[in-house]
């Protein structure tokens, strides 16, 4: 069952849910926060995160000293944006590395890319008075591996670059995460032998008008992603439609809501989920 908490959360310690919240990316003027994701990173119960797009502008006080891994899904911008912030930010005052876990391709591609001393610094090989502040943890895909207490599997989707989907659980909710994707095939079928799924992240980029552009870019409209959703062998799972262009935000809102999808909404962002 999903339900939701508005501003707090629990101590990860005494959750007894699985929480996930996406964090917020657009903020006015005065630094409220309004619905356009124009950034990726989702916080799970306050210790994990998947992607890492607004990790470094948009956590809680709270959220910023429990958060220590942070799995990354592919190297675009809108899911790394300021990783290398949010390192900085903590440089001084970590106790242990913040762990980027990502397959070896990826990992490859932040440390020439991103990490590499012109755009930030290799923080990897860099330590303060504690020990190391980042480390790199390669996971294999298609192999279950372990981050904090959760448990995940790693499979790759159709995106234009090495990009993986996620299939995560905390030993009692299980959830799936499509990242940016076009029409797939592994992930569905990963999914669907898992025992169950309580909710599934899927993202809806671009309005159906706009499918060459999306086929282009990998990522999906709505009426792709309801192609994808009949891949699937588990019913009643909440789906959370994320990564909605802000530009088209509104006609792809519109035309999820045409689709009739019981259990299917717009995530919102900030507001913390919990199964
Ligand atoms: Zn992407
Ligand atoms: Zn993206």
């Amino acid at each position: 069952m999903l339900s939701a908490i508005f501003g707090f959360s629990l101590n990860p310690t005494f959750t007894r849910y699985l929480q996930i919240q996406l964090l917020p990316s657009s903020f006015d003027a005065q630094g409220s926060a309004n619905a356009a994701q124009r950034l990726t990173c989702f916080v799970i119960d306050d210790r994990v995160t998947v992607d890492a797009g607004s990790l470094g502008i948009a956590l809680s006080e709270a959220q910023r000293r429990t958060i220590r891994d942070v799995v990354v899904t592919h190297p675009h911008m809108d899911h790394i944006a300021s990783l290398p912030i949010f390192v900085d930010d903590l440089f001084g005052e970590l106790r242990q590395p913040v762990r980027i876990h990502a397959t070896s391709e990826v990992i490859e591609l932040l440390k020439a890319d991103v990490f590499n001393d012109t755009v930030y610094p290799k923080f990897d090989e860099l330590r303060n008075e504690h020990g190391p502040v980042m480390e790199y943890v390669p996971f294999q895909m298609g192999q279950e591996f372990q981050v904090a207490h959760l448990k995940l599997t790693a499979i790759a989707v159709n995106h234009i670059v090495p990009t993986v989907g996620l299939l995560v659980s905390d030993g009692k909710a299980t959830v799936a995460f499509s990242s940016d994707t076009a029409e797939t095939e592994e992930l569905w079928h990963v999914v669907n032998h898992a025992r169950h799924l309580n909710a599934l992240f899927i993202e809806a980029s671009f309005p159906d008008a706009m499918e060459a552009l999306a086929k282009a870019s990998k990522h999906l409209t709505p009426s792709m992603l309801r192609t994808e959703l009949n891949k699937l062998n588990h019913n009643g799972m909440d789906i959370l439609a994320v990564h909605l262009k802000p530009a088209y935000r509104e006609k792809v809102i519109q035309e999820l809501n045409e689709l009739g999808i019981e259990k299917l909404r717009v995530m919102e962002p900030g507001r913390i989920y919990e199964w």
